[in-house]
């Protein structure tokens, strides 16, 4: 169901991309968005754990299944319906010590060699045995890991026997997209990586300050950055995002500020600032990271006031959770338009409803069902061997699922919920299905994070844009049991 409405007014926008001026940096702490007296308030209520809504329900809730639904699902589909297709490279060079990603840090080039036979093997079973190949693939992602791990020789094949199985179309208005580690391409690979038609890029940034970069075993210098900047910039790529992260060790406001500032001057399309997770029980890495070095969560919500405000003045509009885009670009039509969602990817226009994912842990997300890979590369290569699809795990939505979920993706992409059209869609009385929901949502209304028009309209403030994740969590029917929740999430804040 597409947002009703238009879109909450955020701050004004200039096509020109202003310097950051002086001030921005002690307006962090007397901001409009939170001033210093609310943080505590905000900490003591809102800062606890929850998923981040890259689907619903989130991938905590799949269960051990084999391959059958999910081939039911894809049978369901037209051979026109476009479909999305996301490979997952599991390989990096180096362990970057905030990492949550699956991925295996290694230097043997025969591992990739195995591992891309298994790959060409996966998209050949599912050729087999579903009529995929036929289905235009207006969205093509590649991700990891470090998809530049593969050499030249290595991501051309993979591109070639992609296009063997799978409909890729030639049309400008596709989205082609792959995840770059700086420290592993130069102008030669970026004029490869387009000649094989990807138009998209993202660059792993995290953050320019060199005691944090050294911190976090990612060291890139902000020189290097500009000239591959100066390359992609050449080569007619439709679009540059950068991904950045706030809360990692030693960061404070002063070094995010000039971080920001460095961002602003390079002028990505798009930004994605995300919240570090430390949750070093799940991902081993995170050990290297000493606890003490950390920013504590109230600097860390400064930390995010700090970057809305610097990014909305410089031009860039928050569309959500960690997300910001220039104002002119298609992701921002498309949250004018009611054609955004939120998937695997964070945010993404809406062009294809299914997505197919291949690889080692790929999760693909077909009709009600999600599906996802084994998570080991042994068992991944064990189920191919076998002339298998390599799921391991998954689940079916319900139509409470699907109630819930469309209830999310109106709040992550819109900050705003149509109630009165969300009862007639689904032929139900918000009031009394969420019974339980309406406490939390009139505490939000109280803290000002939320507005409402009695019960047919609710809108999220910009002040309630901090904590767009804890409002989703009210509908989250699976957050039932804190000590699981915990131990499973990262924190809102
Ligand atoms: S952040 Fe990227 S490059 Fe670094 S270890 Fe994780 S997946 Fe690999």
């Amino acid at each position: 169901m597409a947002a009703g409405g238009g879109l909450p007014k955020l701050a004004a926008m200039n096509s020109q991309i202003p310097c950051i001026q002086d001030h921005t940096l002690e307006a962090a702490n007397t901001a409009s968005l939170l001033c210093s007296d609310d943080i505590a308030e905000l900490l003591r209520k809102y800062d606890r754990s929850g998923p981040r809504y890259t689907s619903y329900p989130p991938a905590t809730q799949f269960r051990a299944t084999g391959a059958e639904d999910y081939l039911d699902a894809l049978a369901q589909a037209r051979p026109e319906d476009p479909v999305s297709v996301y490979i997952h490279i599991p390989f990096c060079r180096s362990p970057c010590y905030y990492c949550g990603c699956n991925k295996i840090v290694t230097r043997n080039r025969d591992a990739v060699r195995q591992y891309l036979n298994h790959l060409h093997k996966e998209m050949a079973l599912l050729r087999l045995q579903s009529a995929t190949y036929r289905r235009p693939v207006t969205q093509l992602h590649l991700g990891g890991g470090t998809p530049t791990f593969l050499d030249n020789a290595e991501l051309t094949e993979l591109v070639h026997y992609t296009s063997q199985y799978f409909n890729l179309v030639r049309a400008d208005s596709r989205d082609y997209s792959i995840e770059i580690d700086p420290r592993t391409v130069d102008r030669a690979r970026i004029e490869l990586i387009r000649g094989l038609g990807f138009n998209r890029l993202s660059l792993g940034i995290q953050d320019f300050d060199p005691a944090v970069q050294a911190a976090i075993n990612r060291v890139q210098s902000v020189e290097e950055i500009r000239e591959l900047v100066g390359h992609i910039r050449t080569r007619g790529f439709s679009s540059l995002n950068f991904d950045l992260i706030y809360g990692l060790p030693l960061q404070t406001l002063e070094s995010i500020h000039h971080t920001l500032a460095q961002v602003i001057a390079l002028s990505p399309d798009r930004i994605s600032y995300y919240n570090y997770a430390h949750l070093p029980e799940r991902f081993p890495a995170q050990k290297a990271i000493r606890t003490e070095d950390l920013p504590a969560p109230a600097s860390k919500l400064q930390m995010l006031t700090l970057i809305i405000e610097t990014l909305t003045a410089a031009g860039y509009r928050h569309i959500g959770m960690d997300h910001f885009v220039k104002a002119d670009d298609s992701l921002a039509r498309a949250q004018d338009e009611g054609r955004l969602c939120r998937n695997f990817q964070g945010y993404s226009i809406s062009k294809a409803q299914d997505l197919i994912g291949v690889g080692v842990s790929s999760i693909s997300s077909v009709g009600d069902v999600f599906a996802q890979n084994a998570v080991q590369l042994d068992n991944y290569y064990r189920a191919l061997d076998a002339n298998q699809l390599p799921i391991e795990k998954g689940v079916v939505s319900s139509d409470e699922d699907l109630l819930r979920r469309d209830i999310i993706q109106q709040l992550a992409c819109y900050r705003a919920l149509d109630i009165a059209k969300l009862e007639a869609h689904y032929h139900l009385q918000f009031t009394e299905h969420f019974k339980d929901a309406l406490p939390a949502l009139r505490q939000f209304e109280q803290d000002g994070l939320l507005e409402r028009d009695g019960w047919k309209r609710l809108r999220v403030s910009d002040r309630g844009s901090l904590l767009l994740r804890n409002i989703c969590m009210v509908f989250d029917a699976y957050l039932q049991n804190p000590g699981v929740v915990k131990s499973l999430f990262s924190r809102a804040i």
